[in-house]
């Protein structure tokens, strides 16, 4: 039952999806090669005023105004097309290399604004879902992206990051409402977290207060560090 179930979403799916760029339409990939290097790193002048105070730093990889990045970010959340985790990934995951080779020409000691510090042991945590939007939505993003970022470098990938009460679905909420909304909504229970650092994955963040109550979560467990890594600021 559960099998044709599965097989009739993939084939509604893909009358309503058929594979082919999402950026020009060429048939075969979600994201052609061209189309993927035309993707919008976030930076220039753009301000996001995210309150992250558990986070030693948040990294934005792309721009949301950039409407084919803001549309593959869509489609893999809301439409469910979980195969569109790679292309993104792959975003982020270029976006960090470019991060490390920064951290590495500046100062590490030093920390400047644009450098990071990645020790060994450092460990990838996506951010959960609640069971029941799990359920509904047939994949988590975050662990998906964080899956498939994980394979591009060294670090580890634990999901022993949990969320503990079902809340409502933060974006009809304002900031306060957030705040309040994810508070204690977390629970970690996996490798020991002891002195390091954590790369906490989400796909977008909005206010950051998930991140930050989840960065919380972390640090009240031993994490030395924790750093926040987004496609975009939503
Ligand atoms: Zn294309």
């Amino acid at each position: 039952m559960l099998k044709s179930l599965s097989r009739l979403k993939a084939f509604v799916l893909d009358l309503l999806f058929p594979l082919e760029c999402l950026g020009c339409g060429c048939e075969g990939c979600w994201l052609c090669p061209d189309c993927s290097r035309r993707l919008k790193f976030s930076g220039g002048e753009k301000i996001y005023n995210l309150k992250t105070p558990a986070l030693d730093k948040i990294f934005i990889a792309g721009d949301y105004d950039d409407a084919l990045l803001a549309d593959m970010i869509k489609k893999f959340k809301y439409h469910f097309l979980a195969a569109l985790g790679k292309p993104l990934a792959d975003f982020l995951a270029l976006y960090w290399s470019g991060q490390l080779v920064l951290s590495r020409l500046n100062n590490p000691a030093a920390m400047a604004d644009n450098s990071i510090i990645i020790p060994d042991g450092s460990i990838i945590i996506p951010v959960p879902l609640s069971k029941k939007r799990e359920r509904w939505r047939g994949f988590n993003q975050a662990e998906i992206l964080a899956r498939e970022f994980a394979a591009n470098f060294s670090y580890p990938l634990s999901n022993g990051l949990k969320r503990i009460k079902h809340r409502r679905a933060q974006a009809s909420l304002n900031e306060a409402e957030r705040l309040e909304n994810v508070k204690g909504a977390f629970a970690y229970a996996g490798d020991n977290l002891t002195g390091r650092t954590v790369i906490l994955i989400d796909d977008v963040a909005t206010t950051g207060a998930t991140l930050n109550e989840a960065a919380l979560t972390l640090r009240a467990r031993g994490a030395a560090k924790v750093y926040g890594l987004v496609l975009a600021k939503g």
